[in-house]
């Protein structure tokens, strides 16, 4: 075990005092934890070794390692790397072969039960798993290994949660993920194809600081960056409220920044924090420039209905939604002409606003 803490680490490499502070308080508001939580985080920095990070990738395109590197949280980032130690990853690491395998090994004897496990990829399970071997291993046998001294895992990415792009139909590698394999570990997944790198960072970040597990979700989420769907948080929100929906990528409505639901967003079903923490150092995100969100961080991603194709009848306007529900419970009838009044004049208004977008653009 290494004997040196966070904080020590940090001072070696000739942070203040002030400057441990700062992060920490950084820290705190990264993880999604209220301020009053600061000493905890304080704490746990001050008291607890540096844990190392075992990352295993499987079946994938190594999108979720790249977008790791991609994290623009440079406090997070460099405590990730200098302070927590990612001891083992594959895909970024400057050793390879035997003497990188002896290395994996040593660390998870050396710190069985204490080290992360992080996951990359589906594993593939038919013909014995030969379609995905790692020095003449095959993926189940590693993750099998690994996940049996691994404090906790973290499956990063969608193919590793539920088994994502691989796992689409026909599944011809009969690819699943973690979760479907491993039941005796605590599995937090964070999916997205990739995810938001900021989330795969603070997720880490959470469980080997504060050697805890993060709030979860139904689906095992980190609720703190999946507690809200897209839709919730959408800069284009009130265009669907107002039933005001893009017919195409290119019409007046689009350009004027409508609703995308009719071209297939799946916002109003997905839980992600895109909308809030975004991409490229918070510029956009997909919805925000023009494309549908395609659902990535669900279950059913690829398989799950088509990704051009609308979730289901275009809604009506929220608000007269809201109305009509109001009349079911009160029964009253004057109520219902009012409400269907509303979504008519909801619906005229948005139609001329659109004909009129048309208009200024012929
Ligand atoms: S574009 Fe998608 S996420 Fe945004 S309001 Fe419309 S349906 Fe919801
Ligand atoms: S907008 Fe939707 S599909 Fe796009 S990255 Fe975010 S969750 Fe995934």
């Amino acid at each position: 075990m290494t004997e040196k803490t966070i904080y020590e680490s940090m001072v070696e490499r000739g942070l203040s005092r002030r400057d441990f502070l700062k992060l920490a308080t950084l820290m705190t508001a990264a993880l999604g934890l209220e301020y009053s939580q600061l000493p905890k985080v304080v704490h746990a920095m001050e008291s607890k070794p540096r844990l190392p990070v075992i990352w295993l990738e499987f079946q994938d395109c190594a999108g979720c390692s790249e977008a790791l590197t991609r994290s623009h949280d440079p406090y997070l980032t460099k405590l990730l790397f200098n302070d927590i130690s990612v001891d083992y990853h594959e895909t970024l690491f400057a050793a390879a072969g035997k003497q990188a395998e002896e290395n994996k090994e040593k660390i998870m004897d050396e710190y069985e039960g204490q080290f992360v496990l992080v996951v990359e990829g589906s594993i593939p399970t038919k013909d014995n798993g030969v379609y995905c071997t790692i020095g003449g291993r095959s993926a189940i046998d590693l993750l099998e290994e690994a996940a049996s001294k691994a404090m906790a895992i973290i499956s990063v990415g969608t193919c590793a949660s539920y088994g994502g792009l691989p796992h689409a139909n026909p599944n011809p590698t009969g690819a699943v993920g973690v979760h479907d394999l491993v039941k005796d570990k605590p599995i937090i997944h964070v999916p997205g194809c990739p995810p938001i790198p900021e989330v795969i960072t603070n997720t880490i970040a959470h469980v080997v600081l504060l050697g805890e597990i993060p709030e979860l979700d139904s689906l095992g989420r980190p609720k703190a960056f999946y507690g809200q769907t897209v839709h919730d948080r959408c800069p284009r929100r009130p265009f669907y409220e107002r039933g005001q929906f893009a017919e195409s990528y290119d019409d007046a409505g689009a350009k004027a920044g409508w609703c995308l639901y009719k071209l297939g967003c799946k916002g109003p079903t997905t839980y992600s924090a895109c909308a809030t923490i975004k991409w490229n150092e918070g510029v956009s995100f997909p919805v925000q420039s023009n494309h549908p969100c395609l659902g990535c961080t669900e279950p059913d991603f690829w398989d799950g209905g088509g990704f051009y194709k609308s979730l289901a009848a275009p809604p009506g306007a929220e608000a007269a939604r809201g109305a009509q529900a109001g009349f079911a419970s009160l029964g009253g009838a004057a109520l219902a002409v009012g409400s269907a009044l509303y979504a008519k004049k909801v619906k005229q208004k948005a139609a001329e606003e659109f004909k009129a977008q048309k208009k200024k653009e012929a």
